[in-house]
């Protein structure tokens, strides 16, 4: 068994986290280091390292988190202006943390392409 990922730990209380909503499937973090004025992690509850692994059978939370994400962007304030959910995903994606989550960022004007 792998060791829990960094988001685990915040989940089960091992480590600190701002925690703004959390239900049965997910939690949502704040960034400790946001790249918007606003910016969010939607994390499932189950520790699938990324979209890259995720399979069928995750078909149901994969589309929980997107409709948590839209919530949580009305319920921060940003969903009138608009803002981007992302998911980086290996190691050409940029992806760090090796448990799914989807960043939602907002607050500013995002630029296009991504860096
Ligand atoms: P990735 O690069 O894997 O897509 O994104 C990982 C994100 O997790 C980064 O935006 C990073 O700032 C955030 N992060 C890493 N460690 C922690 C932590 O301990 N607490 C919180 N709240 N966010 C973290």
């Amino acid at each position: 068994m792998s060791e829990a990922s960094i988001f685990t730990k915040i989940m089960e209380g091992e480590i600190p986290g701002e925690i703004l909503f959390q239900d049965d499937d997910c939690i949502v973090l704040k960034d400790i280091s946001p790249q918007a004025p606003t910016h969010m992690l939607v994390i499932p509850r189950k520790p699938i390292v990324g979209v890259q692994t995720a399979s069928s059978e995750d078909e149901q939370l994969l589309g929980h988190l997107l409709v948590v994400a839209q919530r949580m962007a009305a319920q921060e304030g940003i969903a009138n202006d608009g803002y981007r959910c992302v998911i980086n995903a290996g190691v050409n994606g940029g992806q760090q943390v090796p448990h799914l989550h989807i960043h939602v960022l907002g607050g500013r004007q995002l630029q296009w392409p991504p860096g």
